[in-house]
């Protein structure tokens, strides 16, 4: 098979934060890997902006040495490598001042369509919507695009979307989630409503629960000063679990449109119940013989952070009231493993009698590592002695499926830019769900701040604290195991 690479319109990306980690591990690396699969016009730019005092050449140096540290083997094309980077230019521009705004109107080009990316700390968002206004370049083919976090409660979320509002309509402006543009995350709205399989089942009636989990094995390194301020809460449930949970319960969309799905989401975020204070367990890594604890690596050494948070939701609509959906999110676990896992109801009566078992049927779509959708079915165990029940993955690991040329797909970041320069915004969040988001976990914080209980510890390496085990055992369910 193929891959059919559609190329995009002419454009001039400007990176503000062009020289920042985000910049160079994730979005330059994409967008080389999108400039050789011939996505980029010729005429395409990308423009780094920061405040560090670099010329063309030198900021072109910077991109090199990035790709050739954060993707090896697409930098091993030297012929592209060198191409791409005629293709870029640097500004030295301060968002929070003068300096540079009128070189960056110069070198950007009027005639294109023109896309910024604040990959810069959240206090600058506003002030960058500000200074291209009143620069004349957030004009209407222009468009944002906005980094997480999105706010820190549902108060400041609202007066960023005020502010961007200002200076832009919310038709340009892209607030990225970037598990929304993972392959595997597309997929599964493609197998829920590209196939009539499972979206009879997919309901109250035959899904006996759902569990999402976005398990890292690193700890907080070094964002340990944004991190202590956040929580797994505001830096992970808020936004992406909400995300995965928004596509597993959504109703289906007329059509793959930005406003019909955006409005499904919505309606899932305002059908969860507020969380019981019962329903969440919060913890915080400790210190193994080999690394730091959280407390180690922040600076406010009684940080009660939370580094680790699992809870139970309930969507409460006509499909899935009494469905329970558990899910957690943590650093320093067991594994880097992200999966959500569709745990359908045993079959009513076993025919086979009790020594042949209770079998589920499970549907797993993992995000990373190895992305792919794998249905758990039950089957005889091959050979004499009887009806013995075993359970076997389908599977429909991309890899293996496609082959290597199709499986090379792009990585989120470079297909949610690709997206942005196309003006689709299906993939990206909109104004009042980022703020029904913050008013669903807002509560959730206020409630265990005003209790003052620390989080609990949990051993580095492990699944969390024991007490997260204990929010699903007492439904009589049980986690799937953390794996790599
Ligand atoms: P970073 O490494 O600290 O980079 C910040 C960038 O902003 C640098 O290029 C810096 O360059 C520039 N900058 C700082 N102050 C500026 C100013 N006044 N005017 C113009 N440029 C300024 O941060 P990052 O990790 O790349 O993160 C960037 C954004 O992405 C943040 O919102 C973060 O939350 C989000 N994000 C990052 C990651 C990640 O993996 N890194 C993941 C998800 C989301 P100069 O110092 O040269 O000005």
């Amino acid at each position: 098979m193929v891959s059919r690479v559609i190329p995009v319109d002419p454009f001039d990306l400007v990176i503000f934060g062009g020289t920042g980690d985000l910049a160079r591990r994730k979005i330059l690396p994409g967008l080389f890997r999108r400039f050789r699969a011939g996505q980029m016009d010729a005429e395409s730019r990308v423009i780094g902006a920061a405040r560090s005092d670099l010329d063309v050449d030198g900021y072109r140096a910077m991109v090199r040495e990035a790709i050739a540290e954060f993707d090896p083997a697409s930098a091993r094309d030297s012929e592209a490598l060198e191409a791409f980077l005629g293709r870029l230019g640097y500004v030295v521009v301060d968002a929070m001042g003068e300096t540079g705004w009128d070189d960056l109107e110069r070198e950007v080009n009027s005639d294109r369509i023109r896309a910024f990316y604040f990959s810069v700390g959240p206090r600058l968002f506003g002030e960058l919507a500000e200074r291209l206004h009143k620069h004349g370049m957030a004009d209407h083919d222009s468009r944002i695009v906005v980094e997480k976090p999105f706010g820190r409660d549902l108060e400041s979320a609202k007066a960023l979307n005020a502010t961007l509002a200002q200076h832009f309509h919310e038709h340009q402006i892209y607030r990225i989630d970037h598990y929304l543009g993972k392959e595997t995350v597309q997929n599964l709205m493609a197998v829920r409503f590209g196939n009539t399989l499972f979206e009879p089942l997919w309901n109250s009636q035959y899904v006996d629960h759902i569990q999402i989990t976005v398990a890292e094995s690193v700890g907080v390194g070094g964002r340990g000063e944004y991190y202590d301020r956040a929580g797994a809460v505001r830096d992970m449930m808020q936004n992406h679990l909400m995300q995965l949970l928004c596509l597993i319960a959504m109703e289906p969309p007329a059509k793959f449109e930005p406003d019909p799905v955006r409005d499904e989401k919505l309606k899932v975020i305002r059908a969860l119940d507020p969380v019981e204070p019962g329903d969440v367990v919060r913890g915080q890594y400790e210190a193994s013989s080999d690394a730091p604890g959280y407390n180690e690596q922040v600076e406010n050494q009684g940080s009660t952070t939370e580094s680790f948070v699992a809870l139970k939701a309930h969507v409460s609509n006509w499909r899935w009231a009494g469905t329970p959906f558990y899910l957690r999110t943590g650093k320093r676990l067991k594994a880097r493993a992200s999966e959500i896992a569709v745990v359908f109801k045993d079959a009513p009566h076993s025919i086979f009698g009790a020594e042949a078992g209770r079998h589920a049927n499970i549907l797993t779509i993992r995000l990373q590592p190895n992305e792919g959708i794998e249905l758990g079915v039950t089957i005889k165990e091959p050979g004499p002695g009887g009806m013995r029940l075993i359970d076997v993955p389908l599977d429909m690991t991309f890899a293996e499926a496609l082959g290597p040329d199709d499986a090379d797909f792009p990585d989120a970041y470079e297909r949610l830019i690709m997206d942005v320069i196309r003006g689709n915004q299906t993939l990206f969040m909109r104004d009042d769900e980022v703020e029904e988001a913050w008013a669903w976990t807002d509560p959730m914080i206020a409630e265990w701040e005003a209790r003052g209980e620390p989080p609990l510890p949990y051993a580095s390496g492990s699944s969390g604290p024991d007490e997260a085990l204990a929010l699903i055992h007492r439904d009589g369910r049980h986690w799937r195991e953390i794996k790599p």
